[in-house]
C-alpha cells in the first residue's frame, strides 16, 4: 500500500505540479500583458484629459481669429481720433491704452471694457492708421470674447509684428507696467510668429516658463494670422499649466511615474525633487541633460516612433529596466510619458501566478490526503482484516471468522468487500464442513467401537450353546485366580459332564444330542446367580466359575445347576437313570494353589469320583 500511495502521490506531483507550472506561466504572462494593456489604456486617458486644456486653446484662438477677420474686412471705420479716445502717449514716450479700460468702463464703441490694457514700445511709430485700426479692432475683440475666454487661461492677447501687444487679463494691469522700451517683437516667442521666421505659419507653443508675477507655470500659445500674405495679429493664450504640473507628479499609478518631452527633445516636465535641475526644467534642451538614461530614453521614443508616438505606445526600455507608455498631447505634441518598472509588473504577475502555485499545491495536498484516506478505508484496513482472518483460519480459528468475532470488510463495495464476504462464506462452509466431519468420525468410531466389542464378545462365546466358550473360560480363571492370589477374594470351579452321552448320542442321533447340550447349557445358564458365568469347557463338558460374593453358599448354587438338569426330565430310558443327567466336581480356588490348571484338575478329579460314585451327582470337597 505505501509503495502505491508513493507512486500515487509521484504521479499527482507531477501532474499538479505540470499543470501549476503551465498556469503559472500562463497566468505571468497574461497579467503582465493585462497590466502593459492597462497602462497603455491609462495613458490615452490621461493624455487625453491634459490635452483637452490645449485643444480648449486652439478652439478659442480659432475662433478669435476667424472675428478678427471678419471685423478687418469690414468697412469699420478707425480714424485717428477714435484712435487716440483709447489710447494717449505717457511722459515716457511709450503708448499706453488708458487706464479706465483696465479698471472698468462703457466706451463710446459701446462696448464694457475691464481688464484690458495694451502697450506700444517708444521706439514703435503709431502713425500707420491700419496698425491703428489693428490695435482698436483688436481691442473691441478682447472686451468682446476676452471674459468668455479666459475662463481656463491667464489671459488672452494679441501681438503684432510691430512693437506692440494687447491683453485682457483681469488682475495684471500688465500694459500699464511694461518698460517703455520693451522690444515685444524682438522677445523670441514672438518673435518666431514673424513670416521670416516662420514662413509654414504654424502655431507657437513656447516653452513651458514660470510666471513669478502669477506664481503659475504657463506656456503662450500663438496663431499668426495673415491675410493676403500679410501679417496681422497673433492672438495668444497664456495657459496656465500649475494644474497638469501637479497632476503629473500626483496622478500615476503606484511604482509608476511620468515626464514630458517635447518632441525636439526638450525636457518639459520630470516630478525629480524641487531642488533638482530636472524639476520641471521648461526648457532644458536634451544637450543639457545630463542623465544618460533620460537621454537614453528620449531616444528610445524618437527611433521606434520617428519622433511621432501618437496615441498610444508601449516600448520597452532595458536600461531603465521599465516600460515606457507615450501618449502625445494634442496641441504642443509633447510627449506624454509614464515610465512603468518592469519589476513592478513582474512582482504583480508573480503575485497573481503564486496564488495560482499555491492553490496548486493545496490542491495536491488535498488530493493526496484524499487518496490516502480512500486507500485506507477501502484497501489498507480491509486487507489487515483479511490477512488477520485468514491467520486465525490457518490456526484452525474458523469461529473466530466465522462468528465475526475478527472483523471482516464485508460491506465495502469493491472487490476487496467481495472477497471479505467470500472469505467469511468459505469459513463458515469450512467450520461447518469440519464440525460434521467430526460428528461423523465420532459416530463411525462409536459405531467401530461396539462393533468391536460385539466382535469380542463374539469370539468369547460358543456358536453351537450360545455360551462363553474355551477361550473366555481360559481368560476369566486366569483373572479370578490372580484376584484371589493378590488375596481380593476367593472363587468356586465347577466341571461338569453329561452322563452316559455318547450312548444318548448312539441312541437318538447327534442332532438330538446337540439340541439336548443346548438344553443342559440354557439351563445351568438360568440357574446360576448373576454374578456366576457358565463355559463350554469342551465337547459335552461344561464349566462354571461361582463368585464367592453372593449370600448362597457355591455348593447349595452348584446343586441347584444339577437339580436344574434334572428338572429338564428329558427321556434317556436307556440310561440308570431314564432320563438324561450330568456329574459334577466343584473345587475351591484359593491361595494354596500353584496355578489355575491344578485346580481344573482338581475340580475333575471331584468330577470322575462323581462318575465313579454312579453319575447324576455332585462331589466337592465341601461335601
Ligand atoms: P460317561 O457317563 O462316562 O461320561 O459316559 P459317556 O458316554 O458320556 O462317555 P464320554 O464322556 O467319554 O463320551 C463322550 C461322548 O459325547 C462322545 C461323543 O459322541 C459325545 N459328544 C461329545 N461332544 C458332543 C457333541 O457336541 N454333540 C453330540 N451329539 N455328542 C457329543
Ligand atoms: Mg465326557
Ligand atoms: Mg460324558
Amino acid at each position: 500500500m505505501r509503495s502505491v500511495l508513493v507512486r500515487i502521490m509521484l504521479a499527482a506531483a507531477l501532474v499538479v505540479g505540470g499543470l501549476t507550472a503551465l498556469a503559472y506561466t500562463f497566468i505571468y504572462n497574461e497579467t503582465q500583458s493585462r497590466m502593459l494593456d492597462n497602462h497603455g489604456d491609462w495613458i490615452v486617458e490621461r493624455a487625453h484629459n491634459d490635452s483637452l486644456i490645449f485643444e480648449l486653446a486652439q478652439e478659442n484662438l480659432a475662433r478669435f481669429s476667424q472675428e478678427f477677420l471678419r471685423l478687418y474686412t469690414s468697412d469699420v471705420v478707425v480714424d485717428e481720433e477714435t484712435f487716440w479716445s483709447y489710447y494717449q502717449r505717457g511722459h515716457d514716450g511709450a503708448v499706453r491704452l488708458r487706464r479706465e479700460f483696465y479698471d472698468g468702463l462703457y466706451a463710446d464703441d459701446g462696448l464694457y471694457y475691464s481688464g484690458v490694457t495694451s502697450f506700444i514700445g517708444n521706439n514703435q511709430p503709431v502713425d500707420d492708421p491700419e496698425l491703428r485700426r489693428r490695435l482698436v479692432l483688436s481691442l473691441r475683440l478682447l472686451a468682446q470674447l476676452g471674459p468668455a475666454m479666459v475662463n481656463r487661461f491667464e489671459n488672452v492677447h494679441v501681438t503684432y509684428p510691430e512693437n506692440a501687444i494687447a491683453l485682457y487679463a483681469p488682475g495684471t494691469p500688465w500694459g500699464l507696467e511694461a518698460e517703455p522700451d520693451l522690444p515685444m517683437n524682438e522677445l523670441g516667442v514672438i518673435r518666431a510668429m514673424q513670416q521670416s521666421e516662420n514662413p509654414e505659419r504654424l502655431p507657437g507653443w513656447s516653452g513651458l516658463y514660470f510666471d513669478a508675477t502669477a506664481q503659475e507655470w504657463a506656456l503662450t500659445y500663438q496663431v499668426p494670422l495673415d491675410l493676403d500674405g500679410r501679417h496681422l495679429i497673433n492672438p495668444s493664450h497664456d495657459i496656465s499649466l500649475t494644474d497638469l504640473m501637479e497632476r503629473l507628479v500626483s496622478d500615476t499609478p503606484e511604482g509608476a511615474y511620468n515626464l514630458i518631452f517635447r518632441p525636439d527633445g526638450y525636457l518639459i516636465a520630470h516630478p525629480a525633487e524641487p531642488a533638482s535641475d530636472r524639476r520641471w526644467v521648461g526648457q532644458m534642451s536634451l544637450e543639457t541633460i545630463d542623465d544618460t538614461e533620460l537621454t537614453g530614453l528620449y531616444h528610445r521614443i524618437n527611433d521606434a516612433t520617428g519622433g511621432r508616438p501618437g496615441e498610444r505606445t508601449l516600448l520597452h526600455y532595458p536600461e531603465m529596466d521599465a516600460w515606457l507608455a507615450v501618449s502625445e498631447l494634442t496641441g504642443p505634441q509633447w510627449w506624454f510619458i509614464s515610465v512603468y518598472p518592469d519589476a513592478l509588473l513582474r512582482q504583480a504577475a508573480n503575485q497573481a501566478a503564486t496564488a495560482v502555485l499555491v492553490s496548486g499545491l493545496i490542491l495536491m495536498a488535498l488530493l493526496i490526503g484524499i487518496i490516502v484516506y480512500i486507500i485506507q478505508r477501502d484497501a489498507a484496513i480491509p486487507l489487515a482484516q483479511l490477512s488477520r482472518a485468514a491467520e486465525s483460519v490457518a490456526d484452525g480459528d474458523y469461529d473466530a471468522v466465522a462468528e465475526g468475532r475478527i472483523s471482516l470488510p464485508r460491506g465495502l463495495r469493491n472487490e476487496v468487500g467481495l472477497l471479505a464476504r467470500t472469505f467469511h462464506g468459505m469459513t463458515i462452509n469450512i467450520r461447518d464442513a469440519q464440525s460434521t466431519l467430526e460428528k461423523v468420525v465420532a459416530e463411525r468410531t462409536e459405531a467401530l467401537e461396539s462393533a468391536n466389542k460385539s466382535l469380542r464378545e463374539l469370539s468369547l462365546l460358543d456358536g453351537l450353546l450360545g455360551i462363553h466358550n474355551r477361550r473366555a473360560f481360559d481368560r476369566d480363571l486366569k483373572s479370578v485366580f490372580e484376584q484371589s492370589s493378590r488375596g481380593v477374594g476367593e472363587f468356586y470351579l465347577m466341571m461338569v459332564d453329561v452322563d452316559e452321552f455318547k450312548l444318548f448320542n448312539d441312541t437318538y442321533g447327534h442332532a438330538r444330542g446337540d439340541e439336548v447340550l443346548k438344553q443342559i447349557a440354557a439351563s445351568i445358564a438360568g440357574s446360576i446367580r448373576r454374578d456366576d458365568r457358565v463355559y463350554r469347557y469342551g465337547g459335552e463338558e461344561l464349566a462354571v466359575i461361582f463368585n464367592p460374593l453372593g449370600s448362597e453358599p457355591p455348593a447349595q448354587a452348584a446343586k441347584r445347576v444339577l437339580a436344574g438338569v434334572a428338572q429338564l426330565a428329558i427321556p434317556f430310558p436307556e440310561s440308570a437313570h431314564g432320563r438324561v443327567t450330568i456329574s459334577a466336581g466343584l473345587a475351591r480356588g484359593h491361595t494354596g494353589c500353584v496355578n489355575a490348571d491344578e485346580l481344573v484338575t482338581e475340580a475333575d478329579r471331584h468330577l470322575y469320583a462323581a462318575k465313579r460314585a454312579g453319575r447324576n451327582r455332585l462331589i466337592s470337597e465341601l461335601v
